[in-house]
């Protein structure tokens, strides 16, 4: 069989450009130098140095896809998913990417799109210089998936809310200052009855119960809160009062498409560190890249992971082009995070016993990937809205 030799130069592929490309080389040269050499060491001791965030923003990281007047870079989200796919990439850690991306994803989202002038100021304005660091509080110990469930209620009291409730599985949620946290504004609660408040750290009655321990995702925190009788002033309202699931339904595709946009990154990563180990480790007198079962599945894994970033990056195409695209980034959250769990693992097997050590990050790579069908809506809810958007 004549075997072709690809250079493994590419055309930049839409809807990234020049531009895109240049952004993504310094991103990558920072992640390997900055991050990567010390994933271990912060693996170990479950976080990452709350210092990231100042120096994250100091070179403008944080605020890419947000206006200059707030201290952003003025850029997209497309600036901001070379961000996230090249932190996965680079980095080799799901929980360095949580943390980071908790903030600048899910935490600070809401308060641009939602907040006023003086919350944005409060709030965006020290989040986007690594200052203030932020987390989004909708699970709670009862309601995951059913998210119109929560039982946390915030009722209102002359100028301020008496927030009492419990949340779970926070990211971020030791460390964060502010937390936008979903409440019930209604005795019914429901998809009418959920509002936004912006809580402090500060403020009496708010407690971080415990900080979780998990499979993977070590260096990020994961907080279960307690609020008992938090007075929050009325003006950390976000949004309308009761239009709290408006809130929930923009963020999602969002933070659906920073997940897949990861996987993308992690993906590429495991089929890099994988078929160079395939061609360095020998058995039987051949690099086991040579043999034919090996080969085979090494090009499913590039195969697979080659339709699922093409189905991600035409996700976040429609997305950054405001169009309906809650079917395709359903999709792509389905889509990736099955396909990078399963890669994470044949890569392992592909790696023997050296996979299975702490060594070469393969073992972390699978932990890390296991959140991914659970994480932002599991993969069943991503079933559930997929048939619903064709009329089932
Ligand atoms: C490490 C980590 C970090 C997280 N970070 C955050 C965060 O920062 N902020 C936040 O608010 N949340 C966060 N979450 C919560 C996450 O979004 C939820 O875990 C997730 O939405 C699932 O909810 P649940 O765990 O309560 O599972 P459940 O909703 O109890 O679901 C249990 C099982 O039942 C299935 N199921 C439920 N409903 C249906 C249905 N209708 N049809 C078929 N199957 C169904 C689910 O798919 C799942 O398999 C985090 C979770 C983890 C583990």
């Amino acid at each position: 069989m004549t075997v072709v030799k690809d250079s493994g130069a590419r055309a930049i592929m839409p809807p990234f450009g020049d531009e895109h490309e240049q952004l993504r080389e310094t991103v990558a040269r920072f992640v390997a130098a900055e991050i990567a050499p010390h994933v271990d060491e912060w693996e170990a001791a479950r976080e990452f140095p709350r210092e990231l965030y100042r120096r994250c923003a100091e070179l403008g990281f944080l605020g890419l896809k947000f206006p200059e007047a707030y201290g952003g870079q003025g850029g997209t989200h497309l600036h901001d998913a070379v961000w996230v796919e090249e932190l996965a990439h680079s980095g080799g850690s799901g929980g360095v990417a949580a943390g980071l991306n908790a903030h600048t994803s899910i935490a600070m989202p809401p308060i641009f799109n939602f907040g006023s002038e003086e919350q944005k100021q409060r709030w965006l304005v020290p989040g986007i210089a690594g200052e203030k660091i932020g987390a989004l509080g909708i699970t709670e110990p009862g309601a995951g998936s059913d998210v119109a469930s929560i039982a946390t209620t915030a009722k209102r009291q002359g100028d301020a809310y008496i927030v009492n409730g419990a949340k779970t599985f926070i990211t971020n949620g030791v460390r964060a200052d502010f937390l936008v946290c979903a409440c019930k504004t209604t005795e019914e609660g429901g998809h009418g009855g959920i509002s936004f408040l912006v809580l402090e750290r500060e403020m009496p009655g708010y407690e971080v119960a415990a900080k979780l321990e998990k499979m993977g995702w070590h260096s990020s925190d994961t907080g279960e809160l307690a609020f008992t009788d938090v007075e929050v002033p009325a003006e950390n309202l976000l949004g309308e009062e009761n239009g709290g699931f408006k809130l929930i339904m923009a963020n999602f595709a969002w933070e659906r498409l920073v997940m897949s946009i990861g996987a993308v990154g992690a993906m590429r990563r495991l089929i890099e560190t994988t078929v160079a180990y395939a061609l360095d480790r020998e058995a039987f007198g051949h690099p086991i890249g040579k043999f034919q079962a090996i080969r085979h599945q090494i090009a499913e894994m590039a195969t697979e992971a080659e339709a699922a970033r093409a189905q991600t990056y035409d996700a976040l195409r429609l997305f950054h082009e405001g169009r309906d695209c809650i079917k395709e980034v359903s999709i792509s959250k389905l889509l990736t995070q099955r396909t990078a769990l399963r890669i994470a693992d044949q890569s392992l097997q592909i790696h023997g016993g050296y996979g299975y050590m702490r060594e070469y990050g393969i073992e972390r790579a699978v932990r890390d990937a296991r959140l991914g069908p659970i994480g932002g809506g599991t993969d069943e809810i991503m079933k559930e809205i997929i048939g619903k958007t064709m009329g089932l």
